[in-house]
């Protein structure tokens, strides 16, 4: 019964209480003791993410109620979610709330563990660098960093790192308490200005009054919003990782400051495998793998991001063009093919001009006056173009539209990388035109294709998200909110039904619709973006798609957009760093190579590689005139599966003595039995219905 009057003199240990009396609907009054009334009201609900509740006292906190949870909860806590903020462990809960204690497993969690070593970082460069100013510094996906200007004529190089690391050792070890204050604009300003820190003056100055506030510990204060760690001693392990130059605010115009990426953890051993995983991942690293294998090739000459794919980088990469390919005949996808550029018109109509036109290739013209040219950035509208070229019935949908579509968008030439981040690229793209009743049938048939790949390259450890509509903003989105709620809850039960546990984000969908997304782990279990399902209401509005329905009406269609491998250019970054370059047998550019022990067998090696290729096995013939032993290392390092040793004995009996990558001697084998083994082996791995039970 909450009270509905009371007052009270300044002295007076006394309350009057006015209360509404709902049995007797009256109010009646009553006169309690200043004391009584305020253990009535002191106490708060905090409701567990389990939907239990328990009752605390107003103002305890994040930290509070793990110990009062478990010993261990307590030591685990990073940060907490209140009625999902994340909060400090130690800032005062005043009024009833949600509360989510947040672990090292929670990316939040995390979050606030990275961002409070950033600070650590910082707080270690203050103490050895006095001139030194801040720029920003925030947690990011793999650690932290700070922007840092160490003043005119002082560099923080690589062998500066471990004098930093051992300062913010020391500070760990002095367990400083991280606090929070809130701060008018003027006062942070004064302070910052004070201490000549005039690109936090820069940031404070596009704040609001009355939002701004600073965390201290030691000597050290940062302008921020926080949460951070309690105190220095939660950080055990630390690790500066590279200095890089960074524009302050992404300016070339504005000065460049000191990157220093570092990274912490809770355990010493944690620090120690990641830094294992970065070593393996240097190895792996696909520019370094593509060109030891010859697989593609940047010319500046032809201009940054543009790859150019060499003969076996192009072999890969039809094998898996024409693996796909196969997939979605059976799955029912027409195959078509468009051009790599488009009237001007084409882009402002699906709207991808106002995205990409700008800040992408401009507008080709031709001798044509006022006709206008672009690149195409997406293949969307192109088949949206096919669809519109026919009148269409509810007969023909779904249709689907698949094309290897290359696009062309332009990148900074800072986020060039590899072929992960280039200029043009060709997408696994396809359209799937259906009705709003088709949109779960179409998911499932897509989610089993995205299966078939992962299966057949070994991606096991995979994870869904479904983005959703915020639903408290519904007026953001496009398309009636009929079809939002028909194409969620068929995302939702298409997952159930394939048994995928899949992660819900409400307010993660375009504006246009609701999507799925896979993230796979590869082999040293970095996550990679792969395989988006998006649901679209947008194109078919903006191109004005129609179907006639059973009921003789027109109708807009549904439009799915989707691409397993996203584009071939980055899956197949993803998969020279997945196998290290040790492509599956059914992918390996090359699969077996003839070594002749000396030149009198070359005639019979030749002869091998034809016998091969009857069996579509790609051979080749090591006939340089080296070593066998040179031979078979040189091989070795260019991750072919099998290495063919021929000599005497093998010519005689039409025998191949067989080392299989790895070193692994399987003795000599009759080259018929061996061409038949190999050829059954990859047929397997190739037929995808086969497998796909
Ligand atoms: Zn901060
Ligand atoms: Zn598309």
């Amino acid at each position: 019964m909450p009270p509905g009057l009371l007052f009270h003199g300044p002295k007076c240990n006394f309350l009057v209480v006015l209360l509404f009396h709902h049995s007797q609907n009256h109010y009646i009054c009553s006169l309690i003791t200043k004391k009584i009334y305020e253990a009535q009201h002191s106490m708060i609900k905090i409701t567990f993410p389990d939907a239990s509740v328990r009752e605390y006292e107003k103002g305890v906190t994040g930290l509070e109620i793990a110990q009062s949870i478990s010993q261990r909860l307590a030591q685990e806590a990073l940060a907490v979610s209140v009625n999902g903020e994340t909060w400090d462990l130690t800032r005062p809960i005043e009024e009833d709330a949600t509360v989510n204690l947040l672990k090292w497993e929670d990316e939040e969690g995390k979050h606030a563990y990275w961002h409070s070593s950033a600070h650590l970082m910082a707080e270690a460069l203050q103490e050895l660098y006095p001139g030194i100013r801040f720029g920003i510094g925030p947690a990011i996906e793999n650690g932290f960093y700070y922007d840092v200007d160490p003043g005119e004529g002082v560099a923080i190089k690589e062998g500066d790192f471990p004098a930093i690391e051992k300062k913010m050792m020391e500070l760990i070890a002095a367990r400083e308490d991280i606090k929070r204050e809130s701060i008018s604009k003027k006062d942070a300003l004064r302070m910052f200005a004070a201490r000549g820190e005039h690109y936090k003056v820069e940031l404070i100055n596009e704040l609001e009054d009355g939002t701004i506030t600073t965390y201290t510990q030691g000597r050290f204060t940062d302008l921020c919003r926080g949460p951070h760690l309690p105190n220095t001693s939660y950080i055990k392990a630390v690790k500066i990782l590279t200095a890089a130059g960074a524009y302050w605010r992404g300016d070339e115009k504005r000065p460049q400051l000191t990157r220093l990426y570092g990274i912490t953890f809770p355990k010493k051993k944690m620090l120690d495998e990641y830094l294992a995983m970065l070593e393996e991942a240097r190895k792996r690293d696909h520019r370094k793998i593509g060109k030891e294998l010859q697989l593609f090739h940047f010319s500046q000459t032809v201009g940054a991001g543009l790859p150019l794919w060499l003969p076996k980088g192009t072999q890969l990469r039809l094998l898996l063009e024409d693996f796909l390919k196969k997939i979605q005949r059976e799955f029912d996808y027409d195959q078509v093919i468009t051009p790599h550029i488009g009237l001007k018109q084409l882009y402002v109509t699906s709207g991808h001009y106002a995205k990409y036109g700008k800040d992408s290739f401009q507008p080709m013209h031709t001798p044509e006056e006022g006709e206008e040219f672009l690149l195409k950035p997406m293949n969307c509208p192109h088949h949206c173009e096919i669809y519109k070229a026919f009148p269409r019935s509810y007969k023909e949908l779904p249709l689907r539209l698949a094309e290897f579509g290359t696009v062309y968008r332009y990148e900074q030439s800072g986020e060039l990388h590899g072929l992960t981040r280039v200029r043009g690229f060709t997408q696994d793209d396809a359209h799937i035109f259906c009705t709003p009743d088709q949109v779960k049938e179409e998911f499932l048939k897509v989610m089993d294709i995205i299966f078939i790949i992962f299966r057949a390259l070994d991606f096991e450890n995979f994870e869904a998200q479904i983005s959703l509509r915020d639903p408290e903003n519904k007026e953001k989105y496009i398309g009636t909110d009929e079809n939002w709620e028909k194409a969620e809850r068929a995302i939702v039960e298409a997952c159930k039904e394939k048994g995928l546990k899949a992660k819900v984000v409400l307010g993660e969908a375009a504006f246009y619709g609701p999507k799925l997304d896979f993230m796979v782990k590869d082999a040293i279990g970095r996550r990679w973006q792969l395989g988006t399902i998006q649901v679209d209401y947008n194109l078919p509005d903006r191109f004005e798609l129609e179907y006639t329905g059973a009921d003789n009406q027109k109708h807009r269609p549904v439009m799915i957009h989707r691409a397993p491998f996203g584009s071939m250019e980055r899956f197949v970054a993803l998969l020279i760093e997945h196998t290290a370059g040790k492509f599956p047998l059914w992918l390996a550019p090359t699969q077996a190579v003839v070594l002749p022990v000396s030149e009198k067998f070359n005639e019979y090696a030749h002869r091998v590689v034809k016998e091969l290729k009857r069996f579509d096995i790609r051979a080749e013939v090591d006939d340089r005139n080296e070593k066998v032993g040179r031979k078979i290392r040189d091989n070795e390092l260019k991750r072919i599966p099998f290495l063919l040793i021929v000599g005497e004995k093998e010519a005689e009996n039409e025998e191949v003595s067989v080392r299989k990558q790895g070193g692994i001697d399987q003795g000599s084998a009759k080259l018929i039995t061996f061409a038949e083994t190999i050829a059954r082996e990859v047929d397997e791995m190739m037929n995808p219905s086969a497998r796909s039970n």
